[in-house]
C-alpha cells in the first residue's frame, strides 16, 4: 500500500495530527477482550445504580482482593509496607483504595479519581400525598436533568430509610423482573396545545415530577385519604416505618431497565448512569487489579460532584486529603505534615470522568476539530469551564506531553476533547478541587452519548481502552 501514497500524503501523515478510529485500530483479540470486558461492567450497572450500592460493591471487591480497611490498618497499628491494599469508605457514599508502591510516599501518588453519584430524582422530605384517587411521590430532582426525558419510562426506587433508632431499612424496588415499578405520568398530545408552545426547559416543571406510586384506596368511610393510608399500611408492613421515618431517607429514582447492548453489532452499551461510572468502575477495576507498582496508587470515587461536589462525601470536602494524611501518619511513626504536603503537590491524578462525544443529530454545539467521538479512544480533557474556561481547572502542558508518550507508547488510542463550542456552554469536574490540593491533574476519561439522560451511550471499544489506560498511568513510573 505504501507505494501509491505520493510524498504529499506521506508527509501529510507523518506531520498531521487525528484521532483514528479505535475499532479499526485494534485486533480481533483486543475487540474480543473489549466485548468481554463490557460483559462484567454492564452487569456492575445493573447492581451499582446509586453512591451507595456503589460504594458498597467496593467494599465487597476490595475485601475480596486482599484490601483492608483504613480503620483496621490503623487500630492494629500495621505500618505501611510495600504491596500493601487500603480501603476507605467514607459515610457509605464515597470511598478510597490504594496500593503501596515501593517508592516512599514524598515522591508522590499515582490518582485515578472518579465520582460516583449520577443526575437522577430524589424524593423530599415529606413526600407522600394523595390526589385524585392517587397516591403520589413528591420529588426534587438532582443534577442537570432535562426533566422531559425522564417521565412515561419505568422507573425504580433505591436508597435508605434511617428510623429514630438509628436502624437502616434498604430500599430497592422496581429491579427485579416481578418487582412493580414506578413513572411519572405526562400530558396527552391531545390536550397538549398549550404545554407543546412552551420552551422545552418549561413544558415540565420540578414541582410535576411526582411519582405515581398507588391506587388503592383503605376500605374506610371515615379516613380522609384512603389510598395514603394504603400506601403508608403497606410500607409499615414492609419496612416497619410511618410517614416521619421519610424526614431522615434518603431515596433516589433511578430508571428501573438494565444496561443493554447498543447497536447490531453490538459494539455500545446504553445504560442509565453512565456519566460516572464509566470511569468510576474502570478505575476501580484498574486498582483492583493492579500487582506490583513503583508510586503508590490511588483510586478516589467521589460523591456529590453533579451538584458541585460540595459536602463531606463530594471531592471538595478533606475527604482525600484525609486519607493520604493517613497513610504519611501509617509510613512512619511521627506524622509529618510536611510529608502530606509534598506528598501530594507530587502526586499525579487523572480526573476520570466523561466527555461529551459528536452526536450526529446535534451538529453545530461542538468545534468539531475539537470536540471528542465515540469509538475514538479516550479524551485527554485540557480545561473545563465555559464561556472563557471560567470555573475551570487547565492543565499544565508538561502534564499532558508525559500522558501522550505514556499512551502512544503502551499503544492507547486517544484523542483530545472539550465540552462544547466556546459560547455554548460547558461545565466542571472533580478536577478543579483536586488541583488546591497541589496535585498535577487533568480530565480523561470516555466520550459519551446523550449525556445526563435515563440511557447514555458508551463505546465497548473506549470502556476497555480507558481501564487499560488507568492501569498504565498507576503503574507508571
Ligand atoms: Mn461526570
Ligand atoms: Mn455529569
Amino acid at each position: 500500500m505504501e507505494e501509491n501514497k505520493t510524498q504529499g500524503q506521506v508527509l501529510f501523515e507523518s506531520l498531521s495530527f487525528t484521532a483514528k478510529n479505535a475499532w479499526e485500530k485494534s485486533s480481533e483479540d483486543e475487540k474480543n477482550k473489549a466485548f468481554e470486558f463490557c460483559e462484567g461492567y454492564k452487569s456492575f450497572l445493573d447492581k451499582a445504580k446509586t453512591e451507595r450500592e456503589f460504594a458498597e460493591e467496593v467494599e465487597k471487591l476490595a475485601l475480596q482482593n486482599g484490601f483492608i480497611a483504613l480503620d483496621k490498618v490503623i487500630k492494629d497499628r500495621k505500618k505501611l509496607h510495600k504491596g500493601m491494599k487500603i480501603y476507605h469508605i467514607n459515610r457509605k457514599k464515597s470511598a478510597v483504595l490504594c496500593v503501596v508502591g515501593s517508592k516512599g510516599l514524598e515522591e508522590g501518588i499515582k490518582m485515578v479519581g472518579a465520582h460516583i453519584d449520577s443526575p437522577r430524582i430524589d424524593l423530599k422530605q415529606n413526600p407522600l400525598y394523595e390526589d385524585t384517587g392517587l397516591a403520589l411521590l413528591k420529588t426534587h430532582y438532582y443534577g442537570g436533568i432535562k426533566k422531559y426525558q425522564w417521565v412515561t419510562t419505568p422507573m425504580a426506587l433505591h436508597g435508605v430509610i434511617v428510623k429514630q433508632s438509628g436502624e437502616t431499612v434498604k430500599v430497592v424496588l422496581g429491579e427485579n423482573e416481578d418487582d412493580m415499578v414506578f413513572t411519572i405520568t405526562d400530558l396527552l398530545p391531545h390536550l397538549a396545545v398549550e404545554q407543546m408552545q412552551k420552551k422545552m426547559s418549561e413544558g415540565i416543571t420540578g414541582e410535576a415530577l411526582n411519582l405515581l406510586f398507588g391506587s388503592i384506596p383503605y376500605n374506610d368511610e371515615k379516613v380522609k385519604e384512603k389510598v395514603k393510608l394504603n400506601i403508608l399500611k403497606i410500607l409499615n408492613e414492609k419496612y416497619g416505618i410511618v410517614e416521619e421515618d421519610f424526614s431522615s431517607a434518603e431515596l433516589e429514582i433511578v430508571p428501573a431497565f438494565k444496561a443493554r447492548d447498543v447497536g447490531l453489532d453490538r459494539s455500545l452499551v446504553g445504560a442509565y448512569g453512565q456519566d460516572d461510572r464509566v470511569c468510576a468502575y474502570t478505575a476501580l477495576k484498574a486498582i483492583l487489579d493492579l500487582k506490583e507498582v513503583e508510586h503508590t496508587a490511588l483510586c478516589v470515587l467521589t460523591d456529590k460532584e453533579e451538584i458541585g461536589s460540595m459536602g463531606n462525601t463530594g471531592a471538595e470536602s478533606v475527604l482525600l486529603e484525609n486519607f493520604v494524611a493517613n497513610l504519611c501518619s501509617l509510613s512512619s511513626d511521627t506524622y509529618s505534615d510536611i510529608l502530606l504536603r509534598n506528598c501530594l503537590s507530587r502526586s499525579k491524578m487523572l480526573s476520570a470522568d466523561v466527555n461529551a462525544g459528536v452526536d450526529p443529530n446535534y451538529e453545530g454545539v461542538q468545534d468539531k476539530k475539537n470536540a471528542s467521538y465515540i469509538g475514538k479512544g479516550l479524551v485527554l480533557q485540557k480545561y473545563t469551564g465555559s464561556r472563557g474556561k471560567a470555573g475551570g481547572s487547565d492543565a499544565n502542558p508538561e502534564f499532558i506531553a508525559e500522558l501522550r508518550k505514556l499512551f502512544n507508547e503502551k499503544n492507547i488510542p486517544w484523542q483530545t476533547g472539550e465540552l462544547g463550542k466556546v459560547d455554548l456552554g460547558g461545565g466542571g469536574t472533580i478536577a478543579q478541587y483536586v488541583a488546591n490540593l497541589g496535585v498535577e491533574v487533568i480530565d480523561c476519561g470516555v466520550a459519551l452519548l446523550s449525556m445526563h439522560s435515563p440511557f447514555e451511550i458508551t463505546s465497548k471499544m473506549d470502556v476497555y481502552i480507558i481501564y487499560k489506560a488507568y492501569t498504565e498511568f498507576m503503574k507508571s513510573r
